[in-house]
């Protein structure tokens, strides 16, 4: 969603322009759809994009795949320590912090996520995207749900970690799905681990995306940041700049998604009814659309004059 990528008003040309990496999305985001248990509001406009991942010809892994010469070694468990001593440069970007942590270069975990998804077939709007806040069954967290093809969408539930009732929640949050649908296949994250590296180079090694703790935390979204970050660990090493310098503005955001992340996530439902109610807003709804709201301003909104309506 492009307000979570404020200033920069529109990533796939933003890497296509500023960065010569032409990426497609698989389609725009021209409706979001928010649910609370009360409420719904609608956004129609330019809100971002659906991206496709895994093994599919347009997943954005394939399409990188593509613009590369170098030979990829699939199946592979490199050795770190081998690594660091053979090459002038190592880049961890495993996905996960484990390797980081294996370093100790891990500094704190803030969030740990509990994420049960499915494959749905149905009949969707492709650019439609909805989104459930709801303590009943998205305790602390969300749930959405993102098409991918006319008939096929994704659904997914993310609460914290240690939620015991999982299966419950996630029965409730399907009976509550008011369309046809059939399930396809189904997946579960145990423990999708959201937080931060003591630092983000060290020795010869660089950490990008998620092994260096870019990903954010509102909604756990870390692709446009993993990108950013290995592109800034192409300048820091091609131009022999400072990397941890050049992450600072990644880190701030981080923080600031994670501030709005703890505000959502302790809300009540009532809380969801009157923040929903208030996306009916004529002038959030352009500000929304507009890119005039960015995580801080919605911070700010949240914990001041709107936060002490909602009570
Ligand atoms: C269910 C789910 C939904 C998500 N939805 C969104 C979303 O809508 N928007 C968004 O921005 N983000 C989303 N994210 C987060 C996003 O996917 C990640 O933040 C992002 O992919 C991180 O990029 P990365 O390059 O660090 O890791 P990855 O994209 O996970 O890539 C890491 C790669 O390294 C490989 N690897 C692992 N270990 C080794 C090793 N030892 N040696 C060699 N290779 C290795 C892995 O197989 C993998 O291919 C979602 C995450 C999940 C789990």
């Amino acid at each position: 969603m492009h307000f979570i990528n404020s200033p920069i008003k529109d990533v796939f040309y933003y890497l296509s322009l500023e960065h010569k990496l032409p990426l497609q999305p698989t389609f725009p985001i021209s409706k979001l759809e928010f649910y609370s248990p009360q409420e719904k509001a609608t956004i129609a406009g330019d809100i971002g994009y659906i991206t496709i991942r895994g093994n599919y010809p347009t997943s954005l892994e394939k399409q990188l795949a593509k613009l590369i010469n170098s030979k990829i070694n699939y199946e592979q468990e490199p050795d770190y320590q081998k690594l660091k001593n053979e090459f002038d440069k190592v880049i961890i970007a495993t996905g996960d912090p484990q390797i980081t942590k294996n370093l100790k270069q891990w500094q704190k975990t803030d969030v740990s996520v509990k994420i049960i998804g499915a494959t749905i077939k149905g009949n969707f709007e492709v650019t439609t995207v909805k989104m459930w806040l709801n303590q009943n069954f998205a305790p602390q967290g969300y749930a959405y749900l993102l098409p991918f093809e006319e008939k096929l969408a994704s659904i997914a539930l993310a609460t914290p970690y240690d939620i015991v009732d999982w299966k419950e929640l996630w029965q409730k949050f399907l009976n509550q799905l008011n369309f046809n649908f059939e399930v396809k296949d189904t997946f579960q994250i145990d423990k999708y681990e959201i937080g931060k590296s003591k630092t983000q180079a060290f020795d010869n090694t660089y950490l990008v995306g998620n092994a260096g703790g870019f990903i954010m935390p509102f909604l756990g979204f870390g692709q446009f940041s993993a990108i950013e970050s290995s592109l800034l660990a192409v300048e820091a090493i091609t131009q022999n700049k400072d990397y941890n310098q050049l992450t600072k503005r990644l880190r701030r955001d981080y923080q600031a998604s994670y501030k709005l992340r703890k505000i959502i996530g302790a809300m009540s439902n009532q809380h969801y009814d009157k923040l929903v109610k208030s996306l009916n807003n004529k002038l959030v709804k352009q500000l929304f659309l507009q890119r005039k709201i960015n995580l801080t301003k919605l911070i700010a909104w949240l914990s001041t004059p709107f936060a002490s309506r909602l009570n």
